[in-house]
């Protein structure tokens, strides 16, 4: 039975939510507070987690970003799904930069927040072992939209960036190219599977340049990238 972290101090929200879910067998846990929050998800290891935005003490963004920067893998890789108020386009983006795997706008069906969880516990059965020793060779500075790898400042445009700040998110997990378009590009855009590609072959020719020795970016025949190393390198 896959256990689900809800949290949202809306009550009816979270008792619809909480209905719903249990009715489709999932096994739930809810929380008021950002703080029952993180300490649930570091002592029982749910499956996936639904956060909220705004909570009386503190903020779902937050809350992402601080298990995405984690020690503990298991937290780094947990399915995150945001609740967000608006359908607006920085939401998204900003939901999409905390390292969240996928969002819902308010008000939404119960129906297709089962379908979205159901979704990401399948993408995340695919995740290969978290890999921190690629990561770690990055350092993404947010604010200056710069990535630096090995030391090396990266000389990306708009998209490279965000398609390999997206990978970042979640070094060793397996992202569709389907997922990567609707993440990076956004789903009105003209981009398609060839465009995933194309970025992440320039992508890889810049990594290249500055460690030829590494190829931190796997393909997954029929499934899409990640970012991982060998575990010559990955150890
Ligand atoms: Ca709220």
């Amino acid at each position: 039975m896959p256990q689900v972290l809800l949290l949202e101090d809306d009550p009816a929200i979270a008792e619809t939510v909480v209905f719903a879910l249990r009715r489709e067998g999932f096994e739930v846990q809810h929380h008021l507070l950002v703080r029952e929050a993180h300490q649930q998800a570091q002592q029982q290891r749910p499956d996936v987690a639904v956060l909220d935005v705004g909570l009386p003490d503190g903020n779902g963004m937050d809350l992402c970003r601080q298990w995405r920067a984690a020690a503990d893998p298991r937290l780094r890789a947990l399915p995150v799904l945001m609740l967000t108020a608006r359908a607006e386009e920085m939401d998204r983006v900003i939901a999409l930069e905390t390292g969240a795997d996928d969002y819902l706008t308010k008000p939404f069906s119960p129906r297709e927040l089962v379908a979205r969880l159901r979704a990401l516990l399948r993408r995340s059965s695919l995740a290969t072992v978290p890999a921190p020793a690629a990561a770690a060779l990055f350092e993404l500075d947010e604010d200056g939209q710069r990535i630096r790898f090995g030391g090396h400042t990266l000389a990306l445009t708009r998209m490279e960036f965000r398609l390999l700040a997206t990978l970042l998110s979640a070094p060793g997990r397996i992202r569709s190219r389907e997922w990567l378009l609707d993440q990076v590009w956004g789903l009105q855009s003209e981009a398609t599977d060839r465009t995933v590609d194309t970025h992440v072959k320039t992508l890889r020719a810049k990594l290249r340049e500055c460690r030829p020795d590494l190829e931190p970016i796997a393909t997954h025949r029929g499934l899409g990238y990640a970012l991982e190393l060998p575990p010559a390198h990955g150890g």
